[in-house]
Parts: C-alpha cells; structure tokens; sequence
C-alpha cells in the first residue's frame, strides 16, 4: 500500500485503516448542546451525549452562542467496522469554530441514533 493511503488511513475519521477504503456515511445528525459559550467543558463519555444532545433540523435553527453537535455514523463496506464521530463546534455567524470531537468505535452510541 501507498503512502498517501497510510497518511489518510491515520488523519481521516470515515477512512478504514485495516481495509484502506473510504467507509460510508450512514448516518449524520445536527444537535445542540445544553452549553453556552464560555462554558463549554470537555466530555468523553457517550451517556453525556445520549443524555444532553437535542436534535436540530438545521444549522439556523441553533440559538445564538449556543454549542452545537455534528453526530455521524461511518460503516466499512469490508470489514464492517463502524464508528460514530462527535463533532463539537460553536456555530459564529458564517463559521463552525470547532471545540472537540470524539469517535466512539464500539457502538456506545448506536441505541441513541438508531433506536428511536
Ligand atoms: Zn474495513
């Protein structure tokens, strides 16, 4: 395998690095958070995301100074391995100013997408 694959296999969330292929999107949701600025605090734990995230149908539907949450869920069509990536960022007018974001690869957040 080429060393452009190897680069994107370890930089990008949708690609499969054991099969090297691009995975597909199965999913993708915007939320908001319960967190204003100058109050945001780091979460890693996916009960916090299943708890606090409130689906939003779009982006101008976030209130003003308010955290928002891009959830997408990626599957390999070869292997089959699959992971949901948290993507927190503070909409500013025009632009997404990214906060955090997490993957979480074993399914922690499968009932909250799916399940309802
Ligand atoms: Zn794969």
């Amino acid at each position: 395998m080429g060393l452009i694959r190897k680069i994107k296999a370890s930089f990008l969330d949708d690609w499969c690095g054991q099969c090297q292929i691009k995975m597909n999107e199965t999913f993708q949701q915007l939320y908001t958070l319960p967190v204003t600025v100058g109050h945001y605090s780091a979460h890693k734990e996916a009960e916090y995301y299943r708890r606090s995230l409130r689906p939003v149908a779009r982006r101008a539907d976030i209130p003003p100074g308010v955290y928002a949450c891009r959830v997408s869920a990626y599957r390999c069509p070869d292997c089959g391995r699959r992971l949901v990536k948290v993507y927190i960022f503070l909409p500013v007018r025009e632009q997404d100013k990214y906060e955090d974001s997490y993957l979480f690869e074993h399914g922690e957040l499968d009932d909250f997408i799916w399940g309802r």
